[in-house]
């Protein structure tokens, strides 16, 4: 049912795209990363969290369907529905049922629940297309109340040395989990790219800790002590210099290499990821009991393998994401020599 061309995934009897990198006339969006959410589709689907994510991001006059978890649309003959794959608020595996056989995309995912996403849902099906941004045996996270919990440990430490504590993580996801984790452990603050996605989880209910937003262009002073989170591309700029008393941290699941290029630079380092780690991938494919995987972005040779040794047929497909994530980038890991 579905082809990989050079626009993106290809749903043939369907005649739509899911994640395209080109522009095309109908795209179903598997969640609201820049990687898989281009600008220049015709028609938007994906899910109703989705939408003023998309509307930020790409422009507000974007024609955008949202629809819920497990509602089901028909577009050609092909069942459209999506389910929960719980990488970031409103992301969802693309479920298309066609005479009898069932495809999924799951798009980013993780099977952590991080108190934001709606937790992840495994689905039954012939065919699954699976990341693997963390396909190797390497990765493996923690809970994710220990990580909170060094994360919290982290900046008492700071205050103790009165530093200001300073996360670094992907404005879309990351950051509102880095927050949620310094629920009263001191005044927040977040930089205006993150303030401006947190509407997006504002919107449907989700209750933030109490957070200011900060640019740091202006007057950092009142920063000094304080709880600061910023996106990555901030990491290499002079404005974050100004703040007093820095002590910065990356929260990324590539932390968990040493080596990773910008763990150097950094204080300190915490692999928290909204991704899949080795057991998870690995536990989502055997959960949809898929005849045939397809394995996009991130360690696809190594993953392929492993399936095909475990007697689960799998290949590699070239697709383009995984380049926007920022932080989740391979670009910023340097394999040790
Ligand atoms: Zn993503
Ligand atoms: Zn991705």
């Amino acid at each position: 049912m579905l082809t990989f061309t050079d626009k993106g995934i290809y749903c043939e009897p369907g005649k739509f795209y899911i994640d395209p990198w080109k522009p095309v006339d109908f795209a179903i969006i598997t969640h609201g990363h820049a990687d898989h959410a281009k600008w220049g589709m015709k028609n938007y689907l994906c899910h109703h969290y989705t939408v003023p994510i998309l509307q930020s991001r790409i422009s507000a006059d974007i024609s955008v369907q949202g629809i819920g978890y497990n509602e089901v649309i028909s577009r050609n003959g092909v069942k459209i529905s999506l389910h929960p794959a719980g990488h970031i608020i409103g992301s969802a595996q693309i479920r298309l049922e066609y005479k009898g056989k069932v495809s999924v995309v799951s798009g980013d995912y993780k099977i952590q629940e991080d108190g934001l996403s709606t937790p992840f849902e495994p689905v039954k099906c012939h065919e699954f297309v699976t990341e693997s941004t963390f396909g190797l045996p390497i990765y493996r996270w923690q809970s994710v109340a220990t990580q909170n919990e060094q994360l919290q440990q982290w900046v008492r430490s700071n205050q103790e040395q009165k530093k200001t504590s300073v996360f670094v993580g992907y404005s879309l996801g990351k950051a509102q989990r880095i927050m949620q984790a310094m629920q009263d452990a001191g005044p927040l603050y977040v930089h205006y790219s993150i303030g401006k996605l947190n509407l997006a989880f504002e919107q449907i209910g989700v209750r933030l800790p109490k957070y200011e937003i900060v640019d740091l262009r202006e007057d950092v002073k009142h920063l000094d002590q304080g709880i600061v989170i910023v996106p990555p591309s901030l990491l290499e700029s002079k404005v974050i210099k100004k703040i007093p008393h820095m002590a910065h941290a990356i929260c990324s699941g590539w932390m968990q290499v040493r080596g990773a290029r910008r763990w150097r630079s950094a204080d300190a380092g915490f692999p928290i990821s909204d991704h899949a780690d080795w057991e998870g991938l690995i536990e989502a494919v055997k959960a949809t009991g898929a005849e045939q995987v397809h394995v996009t972005h991130g360690q696809t040779a190594v993953f392929a393998k492993y399936l095909n040794e475990i007697g689960i047929p799998a290949d590699e497909v070239p697709t383009e994401y995984g380049r926007e994530e920022e932080d989740e980038s391979p670009e910023n890991v340097e394999v040790p020599s």
